[in-house]
Parts: C-alpha cells; sequence; structure tokens
C-alpha cells in the first residue's frame, strides 16, 4: 500500500480523496495556489505545497510544479480527482518515468476514451451499442451534407476531443449544417487546441444514463449501477439520481452486463464511467470518463461502496474484492450539485460566506469543502459542495431532500439552493419524468 498520496485538486473532491486516504492510514500531501492557502483540504492535510499563483495553468495543471511537490515530500502517489489533469494520458506517463503511481488507468485507456472518435469504435468493438452517426471524422473536405442526409436530420456536430459540453452544434435541418459545423470546429479548436468533429443522430427526447464500473486491470471487472444525470443545464449535470426511474432491474442487469464484459475485455483498471442516452428502450454510447466522477457518491449510497478506497487500493496492485452477486443496490439517492451562481441568471457569485449551516441527519451527505468565513475565489469553477441523500425508496429521498434544502443555509453568497428547492416541488421532477431537455425549458418558461 501507498505511504503517502498527492491530491492534485482542490475543493470538495480534494477533501473526499482525503478522507478516504486517512481512513486506510495513508498521509497526505494538499497542493495549492497562492489563492488556496485557506482552503479546507490544505488545512486538514498532513502536508501542504504551495504550487503557482490562481490561474489553473499555472498551479493545478503545472506538472513540473506538482513532480517538484511529489519530489519534497516524497509522495509515492497521486490521485487527481476529476478535471484539471485526471485525464491527461502524458501526465500519467510523466509520474510513471519518476516510479510515482498514477492513481487512474493506464495512459493508453485515458488516450483511447479521450478521443471521442476512438473511443466510440472501441465501444463498438466491445460490443457496446453506440449512437448512429458519422463513421469517424468528418473532415473539412467531406461531403457532410451527405453524410448528414444518411444519419438523418436533426443531426448533432460534435467535437472529438469535447468536454464539459463545449463544441457541440445541433443542426436542424440541412439550411443549417454549414452553420454548425463552422461555429463547433471555431469552439473546439479555441477550447481544446483540436478541431476534429463528428457527427451523431440528435436524438429528441432522451435520459442521460451512465454505467459505473470498477476493474482490476487484470481481466476481472464490475458494474455499479446506473445514475441518472438528465437534469442539466447547457449539457452540464446539475442533480443525478441513483438508480434511474426510468429503468428495472432486467435492464440494469443487461446494460450493467454488456459493459462490465467490455471492461473485462480492455482489462481496465480502476473506476470509470460508460455514458449513455437512453431513449425508446434503447442505450446509446456517448463517451468513457476515466476518472472519479462529481457524481460518485449516489452510487456510493445504494452500494455502500467507497470508490475512492477501492481505487486508491486497486491503483496499489491490489485485486478486485467482490463479484458481481456481491454487489446490491439499497434505496434511492440523489445529488444536487450546490454552485455559487445566481439561482436564476446563473451568473458566478463568488465572495465571502459570512454565515453557513449544513443540513445533516440519517442519510444525510454533504461534500463541501467551504466553511463559515470562507472566501470563494473567483479562479475556478463554481461547484461548492453537493448535497447528497439517501433514503429507503425515491419517495422517502425526495421528502428528505425536500428538508435538508429546507435547512441548508449559505450567507451572503449566491447559490443554487433556491432553484432545487423548486425543483423538489415540481410534478414532473417528483414523478421521475424528465428528459436532457426538461430543465432548460422549465427554466425558459421561469422566465417569461
Ligand atoms: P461532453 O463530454 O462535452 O460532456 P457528451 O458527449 O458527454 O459531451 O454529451 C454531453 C451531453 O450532451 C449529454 O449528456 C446530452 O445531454 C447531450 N448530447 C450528447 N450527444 C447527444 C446526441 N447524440 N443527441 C442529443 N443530445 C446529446
Amino acid at each position: 500500500m501507498f505511504s503517502k498520496i498527492l491530491i492534485a485538486n482542490r475543493g470538495e473532491i480534494a477533501l473526499r480523496i482525503l478522507r478516504a486516504c486517512k481512513e486506510l492510514g495513508i498521509s497526505t500531501v494538499a497542493v495549492h495556489s497562492t489563492a488556496d492557502a485557506d482552503a479546507m483540504h490544505v488545512r486538514l492535510a498532513d502536508e501542504s505545497v504551495c504550487i503557482g499563483p490562481p490561474a489553473a495553468r499555472d498551479s493545478y495543471l503545472n506538472i513540473p510544479q506538482l513532480l517538484a511537490a511529489c519530489e519534497i515530500t516524497g509522495a509515492d502517489a497521486v490521485h487527481p480527482g476529476y478535471g484539471f489533469l485526471s485525464e491527461n494520458a502524458r501526465f500519467a506517463e510523466i509520474l510513471e518515468a519518476h516510479n510515482i503511481e498514477f492513481i487512474g488507468p493506464t495512459a493508453e485507456h485515458i488516450r483511447i476514451m479521450g478521443d471521442k472518435i476512438q473511443a466510440k469504435q472501441t465501444a463498438k468493438d466491445l460490443g457496446i451499442p453506440v449512437v448512429p452517426g458519422s463513421d469517424g471524422e468528418v473532415t473539412a473536405s467531406d461531403d457532410a451534407h451527405a453524410i448528414a442526409r444518411e444519419i438523418g436530420y436533426p443531426v448533432l456536430v460534435k467535437a472529438a476531443a469535447g468536454g464539459g459540453g463545449r463544441g457541440m452544434k445541433v443542426a436542424q435541418t440541412e439550411a443549417d449544417l454549414d452553420t454548425a459545423l463552422s461555429t463547433a470546429r471555431s469552439e473546439a479548436k479555441a477550447a481544446f487546441g483540436d478541431d476534429a468533429l463528428y457527427m451523431e443522430k440528435y436524438l429528441g427526447k432522451p435520459r442521460h444514463i451512465e454505467i459505473q464500473v470498477l476493474g482490476d486491470g487484470k481481466g476481472n471487472a464490475v458494474h455499479l449501477g446506473e445514475r441518472d444525470c438528465s437534469l442539466q443545464r447547457r449539457h452540464q449535470k446539475v442533480l443525478e439520481e441513483a438508480p434511474s426511474p426510468s429503468l428495472n432491474a432486467e435492464q440494469r442487469e443487461r446494460i450493467g452486463e454488456i459493459v462490465a464484459n467490455a471492461m473485462r475485455k480492455l482489462k481496465y483498471r480502476g473506476v470509470g464511467t460508460v455514458e449513455f442516452l437512453y431513449e425508446n428502450g434503447e442505450f446509446y454510447f456517448i463517451e468513457m470518463n476515466t476518472r472519479l466522477q462529481v457524481e460518485h457518491p449516489v452510487t456510493e449510497m445504494i452500494t455502500g461502496i467507497d470508490l475512492v478506497n477501492e481505487q486508491i487500493r486497486i491503483a496499489a496492485g491490489g485485486d478486485l474484492d467482490m463479484s458481481q452477486d456481491d454487489i446490491s443496490f439499497e434505496g434511492h439517492a440523489i445529488e444536487c450539485r450546490i454552485n455559487a451562481e445566481d439561482p436564476v441568471t446563473f451568473a458566478p457569485s463568488p465572495g465571502t460566506i459570512t454565515y453557513y449551516h449544513p443540513p445533516g441527519g440519517l442519510g444525510v451527505r454533504v461534500d463541501s469543502g467551504v466553511y463559515q468565513g470562507y472566501k470563494i475565489p473567483p479562479y475556478y469553477d463554481s461547484l461548492i459542495g453537493k448535497l447528497i441523500v439517501h433514503g429507503r425508496n425515491r419517495v422517502e429521498c425526495m421528502m428528505r431532500l425536500r428538508r435538508c434544502l429546507d435547512e441548508f443555509v449559505v450567507d451572503e453568497i449566491k447559490s443554487t439552493i433556491p432553484l432545487f428547492r423548486d425543483l423538489v416541488d415540481n410534478q414532473a421532477i417528483a414523478n421521475g419524468q424528465y428528459d436532457i431537455h426538461w430543465l432548460e425549458k422549465y427554466l425558459a418558461d421561469k422566465s417569461n
């Protein structure tokens, strides 16, 4: 087992990882930018190293500084969290070259799945159903119109290097296609430095359902059920739940087994998530994330499995110590992403938290790095915490969520808590009847 882990991240996820390390008896090293000197993960870690100025590219994305921090502290492994360097194959290789373990999959798997065109082809080869679309990249010289006609409108133009919903444009009809291609191309170039595009059939009313997997890199893998992340704004998840209100046990087992089998064939190591759109009873692969996800706690709540603990154990060479039959799903869990944003305009609202009172009680988990008096810096994403609740069934879970949202106080900054208070009282949400476009429509109707 590792003796010291450096956590190459910040905010709630740095704290989440730190807690897992402590429970395993592993020493922790926090890294931070000058803007995060007062962060909770820095205070609670055994050691901390300042790795640069506020801008992420100079600190949390600065590989030489992170390596130096490992060297100074003698860390023998790095946990990258999510975002930042978590899906950077080069980082994984550099660490390996320095005899430091990267807590994640192999660089090769990160690379395959990081390119969405290659990922889709790999998924197809492994027997995973994919969204109908172009056969690989749509180059500038191709007749994109002919390809789109064959797929059938509406079509979605996507960036091969895509992430965070960027570089994605819908063409409703043939007349929109050229504009969709050129805007997606320039957006992809600006955001990822890579303008490779592909096309997919645009699904009208899908749900976003993703399967959590865990593998040991030796050909053993299990699935831990699904998460439903259909409640989205600008292709970004807002609320997630497990299990999905739209799947039954037989459907879960069928798709879960397809994915787990694919991971066995790949000899996938660590945690991963295979994302699907689900429409009319069919699953369509969209991408795989080769890291821990923001919404992983809902899976932990219904399975009782600590995913970060498993990641660390497996990275240290451990075997998968469970079979598919050992995994059972108990009750229902929902996560709300609490952002420091105006709940109506979604404008970021950094600043000082003058009063903080998180909810508590049975089945309640708050993963957050903030505290009373904490000053939210303006340089990073606006996630300040996650409220996760568990109940014996979905109704109990929703009642508990409503109660927790009423208790939750985060002053004076603006947060998205009021949005969730509205959502728990909505009939469509109560019934679990929503697709990936539902929230955008709801917000548009509310502002009219
Ligand atoms: P990113 O990596 O940028 O998050 P994804 O491929 O995971 O991109 O897609 C993000 C979201 O975009 C999905 O959850 C879904 O809401 C929407 N989306 C992606 N592909 C399609 C599609 N073919 N049809 C309709 N919506 C899609």
